[in-house]
């Protein structure tokens, strides 16, 4: 029974007292572009609350915003209404701060680099001394299982070994965001499925501190490595609905196979199919 005069509280995704857990608040975001064929709605309304720590996974029909979605956060675009909060700041200013490592699908190496080169650069540019970018780089292509091929040029590895480069490289300075837009879109699906594998060891599971944003196309790619999967719709741009992944962590070759995988995979195809 409900006592007159008493308002139940309420759990909004952006309630203050989320907020200093969270990492990204996405609060009412449209996104407009103009076009010759007039404007597009890329994003309507779209809210969500990202927790510090959280794997998430953005998924939906080609169009339906995910990379807008994802630019936005990392401040590579404006929204055109509502606000984006990053770590209590504007994406702009976490940028600024260089919360933020982003991989793409195209692992985009320089040629004349060598990979520890390549890995080196962020610390480059924030102007780390020498020994320590060395020192930092060579642990994190360790990690990535690399550390034979740090004087290599990036022409000469294959591209599941470039786009590891490109996965050291946004991580080598820590950033409390990883952002990536379908960096496993490329690869052979036995390659993809080892990254995937290998993505979730460098992040850490549930102890990590590290926020990942992960664009993909692929249902059990999305199940396989998330907390939540958000499924997105079309025309326009907007969040379906979002659905909790359960599974235990770590995971491995054995979550592949447990029947809450293929639950939740089948959860998610019947999610897309209604968008
Ligand atoms: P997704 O990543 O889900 O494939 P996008 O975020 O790339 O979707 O695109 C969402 C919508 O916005 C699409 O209709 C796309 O054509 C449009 N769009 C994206 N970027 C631009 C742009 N720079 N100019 C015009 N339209 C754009």
């Amino acid at each position: 029974m409900i006592t007159p005069g008493y308002e139940a509280p309420t759990l909004a995704p952006s309630a203050p007292a989320a907020a200093t857990d969270s990492a990204v608040i996405v609060e009412q975001v449209s996104k407009m572009y103009q076009s010759n064929a007039g404007p597009v709605t890329a994003l309507h309304e779209v809210s969500l609350t990202i927790g510090r720590g959280e794997f998430i996974a953005l998924i939906g029909p080609s169009g339906c915003g995910k990379s807008t979605l994802m630019r936005l956060i990392g401040d590579l675009d404006q929204v055109t209404k509502g606000s984006i909060t990053v770590k209590g700041k504007t994406p702009r200013q976490a940028r600024i701060d260089r919360e933020y490592g982003i991989v793409f699908q195209s692992p985009v190496l320089y040629d004349w680099r060598t990979v520890r080169k390549n890995v080196e650069l962020p610390l480059e540019v924030m102007g780390h001394p020498a020994n320590e970018r060395r020192d930092r780089a060579r642990a994190m292509l360790q990690t990535v299982g690399l550390r034979d091929f740090e004087n290599a040029f990036p022409w000469q590895l294959s591209g599941g070994m470039q786009q590891r480069v490109a996965i050291a490289r946004a991580l080598v300075f820590e950033p409390s965001i990883l952002m990536m837009d379908e960096p496993f879109g490329a690869l052979d699906e036995m390659t993809r499925e080892r990254l995937q594998a290998e993505l979730l060891k460098v992040w850490g599971g549930s102890e990590s501190d590290t926020t990942v944003v992960f664009v993909t196309h692929s249902i059990s790619e999305a199940v396989f490595l998330s907390d939540r999967v958000v499924v997105m719709s079309p025309r326009p741009g907007r969040i379906e609905t979002v659905i909790p992944i359960d599974l235990p962590r770590p995971r491995n070759k054995k979550t592949r196979e447990m029947p809450g995988f293929f639950h939740l995979i089948t959860q998610v195809r019947d999610s897309l199919r209604e968008s």
